[in-house]
């Protein structure tokens, strides 16, 4: 399966195949100019990182970084340019982001910057990674502000995705990815909702044919929102922010840790987002019913009580204020019409939204 990503000169592809990681050096084979590769990745993807290596044939380089958010930082992407420079990396050279994330946002905003742009390979091993922020061309930082808030536009060169390096991923991290996956059916595709609805078990239970078509189906619904709108200007790429304004604010009430992973959030922000639709008129209850009830059942948190969140609608609207995504005092909501039906609404009364999350069980 090869999904193309349509962006001019910066066009790429992402190719998804059980077992590619072991062929990668075959798939990278005309990038290879007779330099080495470089590859980065953290100490939880060490069985991958042999594989890899024994695949690009010749000798590579590696980079081991410790897992985790807190390797998004200014402190990391210091030292990880410093030795990509003392490697004596080139613009021409590839360095190869391995690992979820976390090592893609780094990896692609250190190759953004370094001798003003190197060439990177995306290799994701977590479902999240594999079927979101491996492809578009997003790539960040944490700062003292927040999250995400430094960063660069960087397409990569290539995105190898291999849904058997999946079977080491913690099962709750593969479910946290997983609410990347369904968001693309609650966007604009009901019937790949009601594929997920037939299949999610089967594809979290490891099934690979299930694996690789949810893959491969979500990839071709990113590339091809990212392909109308790059850079996040005709708001169309922001539809991929479903459920991240309320999903943000659950993050941020658990400080970003742990406690709430990032699809969780986002679960639970997609599930808000249905029911404050419902509670507008906009869609049915029973369309919100349906939404929550399908995230409950692949175990994933379906609203504040189940993602833990105990604060006031007050706390939560704050935190929304203070995600990046504000534009002028107003903050952009993902509302939907139904399932497959979701727009942009600029216009949100924030009281309402806090009166929302007030009338919420606790
Ligand atoms: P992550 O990179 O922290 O990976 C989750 C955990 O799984 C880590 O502990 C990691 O070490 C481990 N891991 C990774 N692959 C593994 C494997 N195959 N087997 C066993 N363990 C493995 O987190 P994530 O959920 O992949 O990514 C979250 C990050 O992605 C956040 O920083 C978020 O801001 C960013 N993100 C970026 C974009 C974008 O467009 N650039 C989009 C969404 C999210
Ligand atoms: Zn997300």
């Amino acid at each position: 399966n090869t999904v193309p990503v349509a962006l001019g000169d910066r066009s790429y592809d992402v190719r998804i195949e059980a077992g590619l990681l072991a062929r990668a050096g075959e798939a990278l084979a005309r990038f290879d100019k007779g330099r080495r590769f470089v590859v980065i990745t953290d100490e939880n993807v060490g069985a991958h990182l042999a594989t890899l290596q024994a695949s690009l044939g010749g000798p590579s380089e590696a980079i081991v970084l410790p897992p985790g958010e807190s390797t998004k930082s200014w402190a990391q992407l210091e030292s990880l340019t410093d030795r990509l420079l003392e490697l004596g990396v080139e613009r021409s050279d590839h360095v190869i982001a391995l690992g979820g994330g976390v090592i893609g946002d780094l990896v692609g905003f250190a190759a953004s910057i370094l001798k003003r742009g190197c060439n990177f390979v995306q290799i994701p091993t977590t479902l999240l990674a594999q079927v979101d922020s491996s492809v578009g061309g997003k790539t960040a930082i944490n700062s003292r502000a927040g999250k995400n808030l430094v960063g660069a536009f960087h397409q990569p060169s290539i995105v190898l995705i291999d849904p058997q390096v999946l079977d080491t991923l913690p099962a709750r991290q593969l479910r946290a990815g997983y609410a990347e996956v369904v968001k693309y059916g609650l966007i604009d595709d009901f019937a790949f909702f009601e594929w997920c609805e037939a299949n999610a078990a089967a594809l979290l239970a490891g099934d690979t044919q299930a694996r690789e078509y949810a893959i491969a189906h979500s990839v071709a619904a990113k590339a091809r929102i990212v392909g109308e709108d790059e850079r996040e200007t005709t708001g169309k790429r922001a539809l991929l922010n479903l459920g991240h304004t309320f999903g943000h604010a659950l993050e941020a009430e658990t400080g970003f840790s742990d406690k709430l992973l990032h699809g969780e959030g986002v679960a639970a922000g997609m599930a808000l987002a249905f029911a404050y639709s419902a509670r507008r008129g906009l869609c049915s209850a029973q369309d919100a019913d349906r939404v929550a009830a399908h995230l409950r059942a692949v175990g994933l948190p379906d609203g504040l009580t189940a993602a833990g969140i105990t604060a006031s609608g007050a706390r939560l609207v704050e935190h929304m204020l203070h995600d990046k995504k504000m534009a002028a005092g107003t903050l952009p909501f993902l509302l939907a019409r139904g399932i497959g039906q979701t727009f942009l609404d600029k216009t949100v009364d924030l009281n309402d939204v806090e009166a929302f999350l007030d009338e919420q069980p606790r």
